[in-house]
């Protein structure tokens, strides 16, 4: 069975951010050796639908969908040690003795230390393990019927992390974004023994 260090859930908007954020850290000590992943799932992404004209550097008439494309030849191209896994869906959470959690996909199992749920606010949310943590959306109109998974600062449980439109933010992209790369300096900030942790390149 495959093992890694974190597994993100889920690749657009929240999830590919967070995902560029823990792979800009390959040069640091403390996430060299790590082992990152991310279920590309992007069928049911919001972002397909989106045309956006309000969020900084996108040029007026950006497709969603053209940005969830290029957001994964990003991912690849810039950090190719991130494993993008295609075509699988989470199915299932398990806690295992060891602490550690098992990931189960409707096509094969993985074992990690850290998962990051970012499968945006649907209500149809079926993972086994965090049904308990759902609740209505606290920040999205109540005809939406959208819900959140309860957590504090992303956090739901010890190495279970929630990201984007899903932690109970409201549905923008530049906010599942920014929530998706809180989480991914969390993670940083973890790996390396709690002190704040951010990773700035500078012109050079
Ligand atoms: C029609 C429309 C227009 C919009 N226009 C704008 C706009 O103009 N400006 C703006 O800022 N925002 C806009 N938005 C909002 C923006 O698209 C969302 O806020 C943003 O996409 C949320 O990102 P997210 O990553 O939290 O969730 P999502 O984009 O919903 O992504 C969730 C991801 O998780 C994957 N997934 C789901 N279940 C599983 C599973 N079990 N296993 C693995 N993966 C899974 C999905 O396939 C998807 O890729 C619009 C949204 C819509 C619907």
């Amino acid at each position: 069975m495959k093992k890694f260090d974190v597994l993100i859930i889920g690749g657009s908007a929240a999830g590919l951010s967070c995902a560029l954020i823990l792979g800009s850290a390959v040069n640091k000590p403390f996430a060299k050796d790590k082992k990152i992943g991310i279920f590309a799932h992007q069928k049911s992404a919001a972002l397909n639908n989106a045309e956006l004209n309000n969020v900084l550097g996108f040029k007026k008439g950006t497709k969603g969908n053209e940005i969830l494309n290029e957001g994964l030849e990003q991912l690849a191209n810039d950090f190719p040690h991130v494993e993008q896994i295609h075509k699988e869906k989470v199915v299932e959470i398990k806690r295992l003795e060891d602490k550690s959690l098992l990931v189960i996909t409707n096509k094969d199992s993985y074992k990690t230390k850290i998962v990051v749920v970012a499968v945006g606010p649907s209500k149809m949310f079926d993972i086994v393990g965090l049904t308990q943590y759902v609740e209505s959306h606290i920040q999205l109109p109540i005809e939406k019927d959208k819900i959140m998974l309860k957590n504090f600062n992303h956090l739901i449980e010890e190495g279970i992390y929630v990201a984007g439109i899903l932690a109970g933010w409201r549905s923008q992209y530049a906010i599942a974004a920014g929530s998706g790369a809180q989480v991914g300096t969390d993670i940083l900030t973890l790996w390396n023994d709690g002190n704040h942790t951010m990773i700035h390149d500078v012109i050079k």
